[in-house]
């Protein structure tokens, strides 16, 4: 009998598997491919890409990781909160009222631009804080050619400037034009670099490469390579990278069968009865819908799920809650059975960059959408 204190099983109906061994073992294959000097920023915005911000940095941790980089403000917090030590640089734009807040917190902001420095400045709070240089992907960013504003923010004397960083737009495009491009944000990220030491402005940790960057470019005489969607094992569009590094998918993501039911030839299913069976068919009920993060035309677009060693067709409309899977292929399939929709299962696995490409997007977008709803546990092995 369970007590009413008890908590529901993370497995009890969706949950995500988080193989904390490949996690390190991806940081490890990673690291090596750095210039000596060079170490690992681990990039956690967005939960860990929804593997969980404070399990996944607190693994890397005590691996050797002493360096994270998260989007916003509260995502700082909560990293601190959960005891990790260490830089954490804020990517996204915070607002110069909660300036003390990243006091507070030991976090580093980086400098959107020459406005939003000055704007930091004026908080009055001695900060530190990375400067973001655009080197050609005009998001955020200094002009990298704009010494005159680099020589101002070097001025401003709440801003604790320990260093300076870009981000490449095409890193992952192998066609000649993107490398170009990639190339040219180099020289230019370097070019400030210099003229910054040359100026006497010490630009602290210098960083430039993503994941893309780690995988693709020679290595870097840079402090710092910030690893996202490649520390979690997948590549953002093809699988083709992350596989050639040998890099490890960290999460599997896993839904319980609720019930299985019996279609007659003609019997339709689901919402606008948008399924209609041909044959004898089993239809097996599933636990995980739309809601939990699952982009809704995956089960439009050829999406599958493993049962039971089996690769299953999801069939009709996927719901907000559950969707629909024709087991007619796999007899013993039944009530209670762990579904596999990402990872392995026996002899077959399913890949992030595989269910992201049916649906048109990019795995860090599937991973990063996994719902709060969707339990969470730590793969024993
Ligand atoms: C998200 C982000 C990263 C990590 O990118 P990946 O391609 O997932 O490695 C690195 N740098 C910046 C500025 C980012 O916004």
């Amino acid at each position: 009998m369970r007590a009413h204190t008890l908590r529901p099983s993370p497995a009890a109906r969706a949950w995500k598997e988080i193989d904390l061994d490949a996690l390190r073992h991806n940081a490890q294959v990673l690291s090596s491919r750095l210039a000596p000097g060079c170490r690992l920023m681990a990039v956690v915005k967005a939960d860990g890409y929804g593997h969980g911000a404070a399990a996944v940095a607190r693994c890397l941790q005590k691996s050797g990781v002493h360096a994270f980089a998260v989007a916003c403000l509260s995502e700082g917090i909560a990293l601190r909160r959960a005891g990790i030590r260490g830089l954490i640089l804020i990517l996204g734009y915070t607002p110069p009222e909660e300036a003390p807040l990243l006091r507070r917190w030991r976090l580093t902001q980086a400098v959107a631009d020459e406005e939003h420095g000055a704007a930091l400045n004026a908080a009055g709070v001695p900060l530190r804080v990375h400067l973001a240089l655009d080197t050609g992907m005009r998001r955020l960013g200094v002009p990298a050619e704009d010494t005159a504003a680099l020589a101002r923010l070097y001025e401003m004397n709440h801003l604790r400037i320990g260093g300076v960083f870009s981000h490449l737009c095409v890193s992952d495009d192998p066609g000649q034009p993107a490398r170009d491009y990639t190339q040219s944000q180099l020289t230019r990220f370097y070019r400030a670099v210099d003229w910054l030491r040359d100026n006497g402005c010490d630009p602290g940790a210098v960083h430039i490469q993503a994941s893309g960057g780690i995988l693709r470019l020679p290595p870097q005489p840079c402090a710092y390579a910030r690893a996202g969607i490649a520390l979690y094992g997948v590549g953002s569009e093809g699988a083709a990278d992350a596989m050639e590094a040998g890099l490890r998918p960290v999460l599997s993501l896993r839904a319980r069968v609720a019930c299985v039911r019996r279609l007659c030839p003609g019997e339709a299913a689901g919402y606008g009865l948008a399924f209609r069976a041909e044959r004898d068919t089993r239809l097996a009920v599933l636990s995980i819908g739309y809601a939990d993060g699952l982009p809704r035309s995956l089960a439009q677009n050829g999406g599958r799920v493993l049962l039971r060693g089996r690769s299953c067709p999801m069939v009709g409309r996927m719901c907000m809650d559950q969707l629909l899977v024709d087991v007619t292929e796999a007899p013993d399939v039944r009530a209670g059975d762990a579904a596999t929709l990402l990872g392995q299962d026996g002899a077959l696995a399913i890949r992030a960059e595989e269910a992201a490409r049916r649906c048109g997007t990019i795995t860090n977008e599937l991973l990063s959408r996994l719902g709060h709803r969707i339990g969470r546990r730590q793969r024993v092995n």
